[in-house]
């Protein structure tokens, strides 16, 4: 891979000490996503992070669903996260799926029964919660706690039977109800679900606990380094608790790394999911989305989310990076890569007088200035063009360098061109100029004669092609992420999305999805992989040109 030099960060120390020291003799991570829905951009860290610091180490990286519940669960995700993990650039060693150790992960349960560190609850979720205590007070013995041991191996057969209803029993650890982590107060460990599970249908109707079923995952796959999100940082003491009492021959160890939070941008697949099904974005990859789907289709490439996963780094303060710096990522990468050509998104139309009637010229325009070994291309020209309607004002402020009446501009790669009169409809709009050129002023010829101060950019007419322009902002009208007040629906950004229809280069026809330009003036574009087999073309905007952000060197 590109690239590799994934910068230092206090886990890659954790990793290399242990090597040296001989702790473990390989690296082994895992990705654990739940297929509960589309990864996003703070996924995409967390699988740089995995798979990066692996490669490094010449270690392995495992994908693994975590797919413990199967009311959200579905294939539809699993597939979808295997394309999403790929698209970054990343292979996993091992595919696995928690429910392939639902056995597994039963006998270990057995094994903690049978050493009085589980016993089978009657009580209900509330009451469990009630009796849990609070940071100040200590949490109260559940009735059941006390259970005999061949009570509570005959209880969890029969849950695991189907004997009993969602809810009516639950396994639980037993640990410290006085603890003063509120995690260790008797963790449940298996819960009842009479729900189809998207791998082992009916087969089960017990499900095991994120923090039961992750350690033992983990240890079953001989995980080293288990990394996840500081919102865990409370569990580790029962991860550890979990394989050591399960009697598991490895012994990975959780390490936890601040989430991503990005300005502007919601991160949760709670709020990602509800803007789905309220029809408020068209589906998971809705190029506003923030998940690497929606990034895809919107034109961000996998190079520029990765070189933007190692500038952030890791760390285990929580911070919100600003979404410019990602933008910055795009630009730097598809600088160089991106041909650069013209496109009319609000187009108004341009005769040229003195240009001869059905004339048409091809003229040289270079595909990127900044890289020339890109070559150059051919573009028509004749007596009837496009400009952007911004291009142009009848009454112009001062320092205003286009189109005005009586003003001479350049036409990029062409000529210069003089607006002589101002056409209207009955309603005053401006629906057509009528300009001049000075066919002395061929670009390229090193015309030196006189200088005109603007340059504009345009699209021949009788073959231009018409295209879709969509130009996004924000999905949210503020930065919080569901602290507000206020619903979340009602902070929904009425303009997140602006379809401008113009006119791209007649050599636009063989554009396929996803591929990427540079349009002058306006920004990168992706072509709209869902848009080109329904016979128009749609141009998502990746970025603008510019930005105000600079990334320290
Ligand atoms: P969400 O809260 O968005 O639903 P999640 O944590 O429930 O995310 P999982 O599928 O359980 O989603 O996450 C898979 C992995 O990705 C976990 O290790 C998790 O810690 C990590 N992850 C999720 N969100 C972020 C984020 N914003 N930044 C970094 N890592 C993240
Ligand atoms: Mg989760």
């Amino acid at each position: 891979m590109d690239n590799k030099t994934s910068s230092s960060n206090f886990i890659r120390n954790i990793v290399e000490s242990d090597l040296k020291e001989g702790k473990v003799s390989e690296v082994i991570t895992r990705f654990p996503p739940e297929p509960n829905g589309y990864l996003h951009i703070g996924h995409a860290k967390s699988i740089c992070l995995n798979f990066e610091l692996a490669d490094e180490f010449k270690g392995r990286t495992n994908l693994r669903f975590d797919d413990t519940n199967p009311l959200k669960e579905d294939t539809e995700f699993v597939e979808a996260i295997k394309e999403d993990v790929q698209w970054l650039g990343f292979e996993w060693d091992e595919l696995h799926f928690a429910s392939d150790y639902f056995e597994e992960l039963y006998n270990r349960a057995v094994v903690l029964i049978k050493k009085g560190k589980a016993y089978v609850c009657d009580l209900t979720a509330d009451q469990i919660r009630e009796m849990r205590g609070t940071l100040t007070e200590p949490g109260q013995n559940s009735p059941y706690r006390d259970r005999s041991i061949e009570e509570n191996l005959d209880l969890f057969a029969r849950m695991r039977a189907g004997e009993f209803k969602d809810g009516e029993k639950v396994l639980r650890a037993k640990i410290d109800m006085s603890s003063p982590n509120i995690t260790l107060r008797d963790p449940v460990l298996y819960r009842i679900a009479h729900a189809h599970h998207h791998r082992t249908g009916d087969s089960w109707c017990i499900y095991p606990m994120y923090d039961y079923a992750h350690p033992i995952s983990d240890a079953i796959e001989g995980v080293t380094h288990s990394i996840c999100t500081m919102e865990f940082e409370d569990h580790r003491p029962l991860y550890d608790w979990a394989i050591r009492e399960s009697e598991m021959e490895s012994e990975p160890h959780q390490y936890e790394f601040a989430r991503l939070n990005l300005t502007n941008t919601i991160m949760s697949k709670r709020y990602l999911k509800m803007l789905v099904d309220n029809g408020i974005v068209d589906g998971w990859d809705d190029p506003r989305m923030p998940t690497i789907s929606g990034m895809r289709r919107k034109g961000y490439t996998p190079e520029a989310v990765r070189a933007f996963c190692r500038e952030i780094g890791v760390a285990r303060a929580n911070s919100v990076v600003d979404e410019r710096m990602l933008e910055h990522f795009i630009r730097e990468d598809l600088k160089l890569k991106a041909p650069r050509t013209m496109a009319v998104l609000q187009p108004l139309k341009v005769v040229i007088t003195n240009y001869p009637e059905g004339q048409v010229e091809m003229l040289e325009a270079e595909n990127n200035a900044e890289n020339e070994a890109m070559g150059s291309r051919q573009i028509p020209f004749s007596r009837e063009i496009y400009i952007e309607r911004d291009d142009f004002m009848e009454n112009p402020p001062s320092k205003y360098f286009r189109l005005f009446p009586g003003n001479e501009v350049r036409l990029k790669s062409a000529y210069f061109i003089k607006c002589e009169e101002v056409v209207k409809d009955a309603d005053g709009n401006v629906t057509e100029l009528r300009c001049t050129y000075d066919p002395e002023t061929k670009s390229g010829t090193g015309f030196t004669g006189r200088k005109v101060k603007g340059t504009i950019h345009w699209v021949e007419a009788s073959q231009a092609v018409p295209a879709e322009f969509h130009l996004f902002e924000p999905l949210l009208l503020d930065d919080a992420e569901g602290e507000d007040d206020k619903p979340f629906l009602e902070r929904i950004n009425p303009n997140s999305l602006e379809v401008l229809k113009g006119f791209v280069e007649p050599n636009m026809q063989e554009a396929s999805g996803n591929d990427k330009f540079q349009f002058f003036r306006h920004g990168y574009f992706n072509v709209d992989p869902k848009s080109t087999d329904a016979g128009r073309i749609v141009f998502n905007r990746i970025v603008s040109l510019k930005s105000s952000f600079d990334v320290k060197a």
